[in-house]
């Protein structure tokens, strides 16, 4: 592995050895436990000899998945779970027990806020939000207990790209972990976990699954935090199926080439909408990495649009709550993945009826923004 490029680590990196028939692609251990010819066999298990038991606390193809995001990151392990918030949850109760406190982005995903802000009171956890884009409101937020500091690589749906370094270095000076949500920039544009993060998570029902068909999550860093966050998948039953994790394994392999036509289709799109007399605002990274701005163009229409109309106009791109397939679809931000927020939290954030956000898919460019400009000029007010 060493060496290896990004491409060739991305085909090769999570493979098992010693395969039974050497078959080329990995098979689907569709297993909930496995066979002992004798005691001493299963003694074997707990002394390490043998890596699979039962399949909650493990599986050939989970452990691929997990293995495979893990080089790509950089991180020395990784652990796959039944979803990205899975992920998530299992990341943060690997650092933060009864009586801690989090400072989180308030800009993150809507499912990680109200997991981080309602669900973690069961545990104990208690938390803060402030906006990451300002590192002395971070500093401020900082309480005797606070353990984790949480956020996002690139967020959803304005894009804002956070500061990692900064973030890293605030965390030293107070002795705090730091996990982010990589789950929009994908280790194809950004790692960091070389940067100095504890723990890196996805959910892999995105890019890294990349086909719309599964839901699921990995989370990587450091070896003892991942030995904590399996302890609490493979008790709190938290475990990604065999065959779900083999769909993950197999999107991940072409993350690369998915990622660099995606990215490449929404940097045409924000060029063509960007100088668009009826784009209010535009919202698309200026840099991310060398590899690219990520695949995700969020814009804000103008007053002459009918939304409405707008959304019915799109012929083949569909309307979906969720982003990353290798289909250009459209969201609603304000309809669905933010519209548990109040009034306020909108405003504060800019969500209002005419953002709309757009996962660029792997088609020919010219079409994407042909069909996007064409629902524009059929919702225009005359
Ligand atoms: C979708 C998403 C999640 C939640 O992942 P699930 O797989 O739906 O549980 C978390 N973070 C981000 C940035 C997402 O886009």
């Amino acid at each position: 592995m060493e060496g290896q490029s990004f491409r060739t680590k991305a085909v090769h990196s999570g493979l098992m050895e010693g395969r039974q028939f050497k078959t080329k692609a990995t098979p689907i251990y569709q297993t909930s436990v496995f066979s002992f010819n004798s005691l001493e066999e299963l003694e074997g298990y707990f002394e390490g000899d043998t890596p699979y038991l039962y399949t909650r606390n493990g599986n050939p193809n989970s452990d691929e998945l997990a293995k495979g995001v893990a080089a790509l990151e950089s991180a020395p392990d990784g652990v796959a779970a039944s979803s990205g918030l899975g992920a998530i949850l299992a990341g943060i109760l690997a650092v933060a027990q009864s009586g801690h406190h989090i400072v989180a982005a308030s800009d993150l995903y809507g499912g990680t806020y109200h997991l981080i802000k309602e669900e973690l009171k069961a545990f104990g956890i208690t938390a803060s939000f402030v906006d990451f884009s300002d590192g002395r409101a971070i500093e401020a937020a900082i309480q005797p207990n606070t353990k984790l500091l949480y956020t996002e690589t690139i967020t959803n749906p304005f894009l804002r790209v956070e500061n990692v370094d900064a973030l890293v270095e605030t965390a030293k000076k107070h002795e705090l972990y730091t996990m982010v949500d990589n789950t929009f920039a994908t280790p194809y544009l950004l790692q960091p976990y070389t940067k100095g993060i504890d723990l890196v998570v996805h959910s892999a029902t995105k890019y890294i699954g990349g086909h719309s068909d599964i839901t699921a999550g990995v989370v990587a860093g450091r070896k003892e935090l991942i030995a904590a966050a399996r302890s609490r998948i493979v008790n709190m039953g938290m475990n990604l199926s065999p065959f779900e994790s083999w769909l993950a394994y197999r999107g991940l392999k072409t993350l690369a080439i998915r990622m660099e036509r995606q990215a490449k289709n929404a940097q045409e799109l924000a060029d063509f909408l960007r100088q668009h007399s009826q784009v209010k605002k535009m919202y698309y990274p200026e840099y991310v990495s060398e590899q690219g701005n990520g695949a995700v163009v969020t814009i804000e229409l103008k007053e002459e649009i009918n939304m409405s109309r707008f959304f019915s106009s799109l012929g083949w791109i569909k309307i979906v709550p969720s982003l990353a397939g290798v289909e250009t679809t459209v969201s609603y931000p304000l309809g669905t993945s933010h519209r548990s927020l109040t009034e306020k939290e909108k405003h504060t954030l800019g969500i209002n009826e005419r953002v709309v956000r757009i996962s660029t898919g792997i088609e020919e460019s010219s079409d994407i923004i042909r069909q996007v400009e064409q629902a524009i000029s059929s919702a225009l007010l005359r």
